[in-house]
């Protein structure tokens, strides 16, 4: 490797040893005979001294860096206290890497503001930032325990197509497109792949799965392209075993992150209190009876964002489920408890983070409830199949990953949680 040490790694074991560190020069700074660096690496900063009068060559070639570009240093690791961590690299040879471009499209240190659009367009850049970084280290943190909180409970990681000719499973806009000639689609969720896998004796799976949703939002909260925990599980009772894998991963992997992560926590200045388990259950016609003290709402009427909002205003918890929707609010799949769907979804802040339900498993039921919603079987035929040859109950979840984090972090738009988020005008970087 290139370097002998991370920031993070040298201590006084280290003092007046030989090391060699890399990254990025973020700051210079030359005062004539002596000139200093900020060197970034991937755990922190460290300070680099050259003096003119040791190596006039390599001084000149330091002096000359611009801000960002990568360097390799090699040299004596100095304890000096008034530096960040106590001690400087005396530098004695340097390898430039890469020399950056100037100027930079955006700065990495100052404290400007730059608008949310130029960060995304220079998101490479924008990721240096600690408090960027710190959100997809959340992230990972996040995936790593719902993941092990599943593997412990039984569940199988599996992986289902995301191209398909199966079309549109709920009233979602999906992305065509051309294979080999034929039409075919990005799928907008698991869905019907999981439930097939019902029919597999896997009994319990889990898929941390790509959403393609060809929608035009312009919204904070929706992307075109997203990511989720998947989970389907067989012979359940009633979709509140569901609920209960849903909220206990949730507490598992908050209850982790924080024990593990509060470095990048604090970087983002968030002190997350959530409440113990069970999480609150809050009935559909609760819900109807709280919106029409203050709104227009009628029973059987779609929960939308403004919804969401005021109902978040009149709830005291901070997460909750909704439970016993309208069976119309739901798609065909959902199983029936008379006039409601064996539903549910998970709110977070005023958002729904997770939609989940107990499954039709019988086959008739099902052709029944596709034909009153005069949706084309012809489409689904692969999916149905699955239910003619021993399908046990089932059900499970689909669970917004950047949803989450949005809330879990309180940040204002869910970019902030993906890499290189595509929405309606933005398909770069
Ligand atoms: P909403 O009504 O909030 O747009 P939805 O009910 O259409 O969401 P589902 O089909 O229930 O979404 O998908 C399951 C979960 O996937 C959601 O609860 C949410 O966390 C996440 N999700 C769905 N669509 C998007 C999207 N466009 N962008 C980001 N996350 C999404
Ligand atoms: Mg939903």
């Amino acid at each position: 490797m290139l370097r002998s040490h991370y920031s993070s790694e040298i201590g006084e074991k280290d003092y007046e040893k030989n090391i060699t560190i890399a990254g990025w020069v973020e700051d210079i700074r030359n005062l004539g005979g002596i000139a200093f660096a900020v060197l970034r690496d991937k755990y922190g900063r460290m300070q680099i001294t050259a003096i003119k009068k040791n190596d006039e060559q390599l001084f000149k070639k330091f002096v000359s860096l611009t801000r960002e570009s990568v360097i390799m240093a090699e040299g004596k690791c100095q304890k000096n206290e008034k530096v960040i961590n106590g001690w400087e690299l005396l530098l004695d040879k340097m390898e430039i890497l890469s020399m950056a471009a100037a100027p930079l499209p955006m700065g990495v240190v100052d404290k400007v503001n730059v608008d949310f659009d130029t960060r995304l367009d220079n998101r490479v850049i924008d990721l240096r930032k600690d408090e960027n970084k710190a959100i997809f280290e959340i992230r990972d943190a996040f995936i790593k325990y719902a993941s092990e909180y599943l593997e412990k409970k039984g569940f199988l990681n599996v992986h289902t197509p995301k191209i398909t000719a199966m079309s549109s499973e709920g009233g979602t806009e999906v992305f065509k497109i051309n294979y080999f000639g034929k039409i075919a689609y990005l799928v907008q969720s698991p869905q019907l792949y999981k439930q097939m896998l019902m029919a597999t004796g896997f009994d319990r799976v889990y898929e941390i799965a790509w959403y393609f949703r060809a929608e035009e939002h312009d919204t904070t909260r929706h992307l075109n392209e997203s990511t989720a925990v998947d989970i389907e599980m067989a012979f359940i009772d009633s979709e509140k075993d569901v609920m209960k894998i849903a909220e206990e991963m949730t507490d598992y992997a908050v209850e982790r992150i924080l024990d593990e992560n509060s470095k990048q926590l604090d970087l983002l200045h968030v002190s997350p209190d959530m409440p113990s388990l069970p999480y609150k259950r809050i009935r559909y016609d609760e819900v109807v009876e709280i919106l029409q003290k203050e709104m227009d709402f009628k029973w059987g009427d779609d929960i939308g964002t403004d919804e969401e909002n005021l109902l978040s205003k009149n709830v005291d918890e901070k997460i909750y489920f909704i439970v016993d929707f309208p069976l119309e609010a739901k798609p065909f799949y959902a199983m029936p408890r008379g006039k409601y769907a064996r539903a549910f979804d998970l709110e977070f802040n005023g958002m729904e983070i997770s939609s989940g339900a107990q499954r039709i498993h019988d086959y008739k039921m099902l052709l029944k409830r596709m034909e009153e919603l005069e949706i084309n079987t012809k489409n689904f035929e692969e999916y149905l199949n699955a239910f003619r040859y021993g399908m046990p109950p089932h059900g499970g979840f689909g669970y917004g990953i950047e949803r989450f984090l949005m809330r879990f972090l309180n940040l204002k738009n869910i970019r902030e949680c993906i890499l290189f988020p595509r929405d309606r005008k933005r398909l770069v970087p």
